[in-house]
């Protein structure tokens, strides 16, 4: 199934009430207390959590978790409950990323689709790969209902196609689906899909009933309690600032350390100076989402009768739904600067009223970002950096469904049964080019092809 946004690039803020996101958010932190999630409407509607202390002093654990996000606290989580002392480490606060922030669309398969996993790995391996991707779709579905999160879990995901040519891909992408997956997409003509979505714009739909959409915070904090209630303890306000290994390994952060027997990396697009081989073949991409204010049963519900999650599929994609409290969140623009694009309100606010004319009156009432980890090939990146330091990367803006699997796989692995992280470990994954310093340029080189692709038929 289809990645989430990549776009253009950038230029300076202009836009005082959009979130601080990426790795360069210290200079925007001024402006929060110690213990604030930056403003969105997932920070507005969130039943928070106490605050957990920092780390003080020497700790020891069996594993430490860097990174308080789905894919930290979902391998945590099974590893408390499997009788590990488990220790989080989290920079901020608990779903303070991209897990507190996302467009919530949470979706089966993987960020690069399954003709690229095929052609990396072989059909064999990328259908293994896609049922596990259903096993992590049914593991988020039991962790929801077995720890009670209040996460609005809502049924069914469409993508929309808006030229020809994409009509052709997405029916393509259906039969591959239904026939090689097994997976139970169903393809709605124009007039079937406007019974359901009242846009102008989109000329069909795949759609996908097993897949859906939830409050992404919410299911943070919710795994986030879940993970305490089975024993792991968690240290906010706690960056880890470097990682010994050797027959211990150590996580330093500025006022204590945790020696361990294993180590979990999931510090995804914010990590930074711990891992120089992670960060070379992930690049922190800012994408952005605003809500509306709340339209009321009747108007949302004429906008999306059945309460389904919309991605077109352009490749600088929108990205849509509804929440529980009848707004409309709408994502769509993306930067390769730590820094929003100017204008982001008025640039979402327009993109909202080109898929929804009738919107002409409204506005948004948050508008906020965060940063998606991509690969170069956009397929997941997880595995081992050496018997005893684990990690997950690269969900490429497909990390709702995926990182709980991950979190699951590192949790499986660290337990001795390796097998199916191994098969993830196997996708080849190059750098970036050009380093560091030039990574971004070029792909904003690339990214104008793609964008002009989208403009053409
Ligand atoms: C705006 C946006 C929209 C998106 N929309 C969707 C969507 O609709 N569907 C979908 O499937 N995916 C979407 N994604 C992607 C998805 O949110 C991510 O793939 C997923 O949340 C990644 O989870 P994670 O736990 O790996 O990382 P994160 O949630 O980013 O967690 C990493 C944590 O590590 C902490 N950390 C980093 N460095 C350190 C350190 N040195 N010490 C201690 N802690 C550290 C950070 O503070 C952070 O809390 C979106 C992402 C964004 C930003």
């Amino acid at each position: 199934m289809g990645a989430m946004p990549l776009a253009m690039p950038t230029a300076t803020p202009s836009d005082k009430s959009i979130a601080p996101m990426g790795r360069s958010y210290e200079s925007a932190r001024a402006s929060m207390t110690a213990s604030d999630y930056p403003p969105s409407w997932y920070a507005a509607s969130a039943t928070p959590l106490p605050p957990q202390p920092a780390l003080h002093g020497n700790v020891r654990a069996d594993v430490c978790v860097l990174g308080a996000g789905y894919t930290g606290l979902s391998a945590a989580l099974e590893l408390a409950e499997a009788g590990y002392r488990v220790v989080v480490l989290e920079a901020e606060r608990i779903g303070w990323g991209a897990s507190g922030r996302n467009g919530g669309q949470a979706i089966a398969g993987f960020g690069c689709g399954e003709a690229r996993l095929e052609a990396l790995v072989g059909l064999a391996d990328a259908r293994r790969m896609f049922d596990l991707s259903r096993e992590g779709m049914a593991w988020l579905r039991a962790r929801i209902d077995r720890h009670a999160i209040d996460c609005h879990w809502r049924d069914g995901h469409a993508q929309v196609p808006l030229k020809p040519r994409q009509v052709r891909e997405l029916q393509a992408a259906g039969e591959h689906l239904r026939e090689r997956y097994n997976y139970p997409v169903q393809w709605w003509d124009r007039e079937r899909t406007a019974s359901q979505l009242d846009s102008p714009l989109y000329l069909g739909a795949l759609y996908d009933p097993l897949s859906g959409h939830l409050h992404p915070l919410q299911y943070a904090l919710g795994l986030g309690r879940a993970a305490m209630q089975a024993g792991v303890v968690v240290h906010e306000q706690s960056r880890v600032t470097s990682l010994r290994c050797g027959t211990r390994q150590v996580l330093v952060t500025d006022s204590g350390q945790v020696d361990c027997d294993f180590v979990v990396l999931a510090g995804n697009a914010l990590l930074q100076g711990i891992a120089p081989e992670l960060e070379s073949r992930m690049m922190p991409v800012g994408t952005y989402i605003a809500a509306t204010r709340p339209l009321g049963a009747e108007r949302a519900h004429a906008l999306i009768c059945n309460d389904m999650a919309v991605a077109d599929t352009n490749w600088a994609l929108d990205y849509f739904r509804l929440s529980h409290d009848h707004r409309l969140l709408f994502g769509g623009r993306a930067s390769y600067s730590a820094l929003p694009p100017p204008d982001l309100r008025g640039t979402l606010t327009r993109r909202m009223r080109k898929v929804f004319p009738q919107l002409a009156d409204v506005d948004m009432e948050y508008v906020w970002g965060g940063s998606i980890d991509i690969s170069l090939n956009r397929a997941p990146h997880w595995g081992a950096l050496s018997p005893q330091v684990f990690f997950a990367q690269g969900f490429s803006g497909h990390g709702v469904v995926a990182t709980g699997l991950a979190g699951k796989l590192i949790a499986e692995a660290i337990q001795g049964q390796a097998e199916r992280l191994d098969l993830f470990a196997r996708i080849p994954h190059r750098p970036f080019p050009g380093g560091r310093a030039l990574r971004t340029p070029l792909m904003v080189a690339a990214m104008a092809w793609y964008r002009l692709r989208d403009a053409m038929g």
